[in-house]
């Protein structure tokens, strides 16, 4: 488990490109005892392992890394240039990867088959998820149940965490381009000008979240990209603004996302200018299923004891197991990374003890599940 994450880490690729990953993960699965190993998209795979007649359990990684330039130093670093596992899909494989072998040895104990599904693309719309689900990974056997987790740094390394109900975010990208007209910076009457137009929009969109918004519903609106103008003394004819709006329920995403566009229309027209507003879909917001979460929560504490199991928090992070959620029950939990820098930075260094402990406590919640369902 700890060479394949090693190989993994070092060799990373970026959503949708992990073709030597796909390759490895592959060639590290076949001719192990597993009934069915199978390629199911460009980059993608999963693997089938059918015990005893009964349901069939999901377990799902990520598999792809992440457009940054690793700084961790370690003698396993990035060996692609700017590209890096810094969110812990690398752990992730490892520990599904893991479940498998020890799995394989126990198919006569098994009520029911397991399916270790092998994602790529979590990090990049539209999301892996979303096509494995297209090309049927759900499908013969149909899932009845999936399993995921990720690291999460600031937690003791292999101490998992639970949250039923609603726990990340739904994520649309917004672009705004504020269009109004050029002239002299010294002489402003017969102009428009866009960046004080801007300026106001990005101010008026935080007033959403405090003056629109139910104060016990979570919603960031970031704008996090203000581009507009060349020089100190010219006013210029446009400004693009891009961001990101996270919500946890559909209802409030629908109405912020129109509460949006319905502030920059008012601001444009009161100052003359004109507006072009797109929005790009992301994930919908994450939702674990009371009855699954319960259950993993309960094997955790019987298998690693209550001490290693934290209460699991909500983040307005996005993730594509939402897809899965939507699909069929089940539940997506937090595996502590040891005292390490966040996810998605340069510097993340995970401890290795989470993976043969993630592993096998994953091995027995499949296992557990078919036991008693
Ligand atoms: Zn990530
Ligand atoms: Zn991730």
């Amino acid at each position: 488990m700890i060479s394949l994450r090693r190989e993994m880490h070092a060799n990373p690729e970026t959503a949708f490109n992990e073709y030597e990953t796909t390759k490895l993960l592959l060639n590290k699965l076949k001719s192990r005892g597993l009934d069915k190993v199978k390629r199911i998209t460009d980059t993608g795979l999963y693997a089938l392992l059918n015990g005893n007649k009964g349901k069939c359990v999901a377990l799902r990684a990520d598999i792809d890394a992440l457009p940054i330039t690793e700084d961790t130093g370690l003698r396993f670093s990035s060996k692609n240039p700017g590209t890096m596992h810094a969110c812990g899909h690398d752990a992730h494989s490892a520990m599904v990867f893991g479940a498998a072998m020890i799995l394989k040895d126990m198919k006569e104990q098994l009520n029911g088959s397991v399916k270790f599904i092998f994602q790529p693309a979590e990090e990049k719309n539209p999301g892996g998820a979303s096509v494995l689900i297209k090309s049927g990974v759900l499908r013969s056997p149909r899932v009845d149940a999936i399993f995921g987790q990720h690291i999460l740094p600031g937690k003791p390394a292999g101490k998992t965490g639970f949250y039923p109900g609603v726990m990340m975010a739904s994520q649309d990208e917004i672009y705004i381009t504020i269009i109004g007209k050029a002239g002299h910076g010294a002489r402003p009457q017969g102009t428009i000008d866009p960046i004080v137009t801007a300026s106001q929009v990005v101010l008026a969109l935080q007033t959403i979240v405090s003056r629109n918004t139910d104060p016990y519903e979570p919603i960031v609106i970031t704008i996090g990209r203000f581009s507009g103008g060349t020089i100190n003394n010219v006013i210029p004819e446009k400004v693009e603004l891009s961001g990101t709006v996270r919500t946890l329920n559909e209802k409030l995403r629908k109405n912020t996302l129109k509460l949006i566009e319905r502030t920059v229309k008012g601001i444009c027209l009161s100052a003359g200018a004109k507006y072009k507003f797109t929005i790009s879909p992301g994930y919908p917001e994450l939702v674990n299923s009371p009855a699954e979460t319960q259950f993993a929560e309960a094997a955790a504490i019987e298998f690693t004891g209550k001490e290693n199991v934290f209460k699991g928090e909500r983040f307005m992070f996005a993730e594509d197991f939402a897809y899965y959620l939507k699909q069929c029950p089940g539940t997506f939990y937090w595996i502590g990374a040891g005292n390490t820098s966040g996810l998605h930075t340069s510097t993340l260094n995970l401890d290795e003890k989470l993976i043969p402990k993630g592993a096998a406590f994953m091995a027995y919640l499949a296992w557990d599940y078919l036991q008693k369902h």
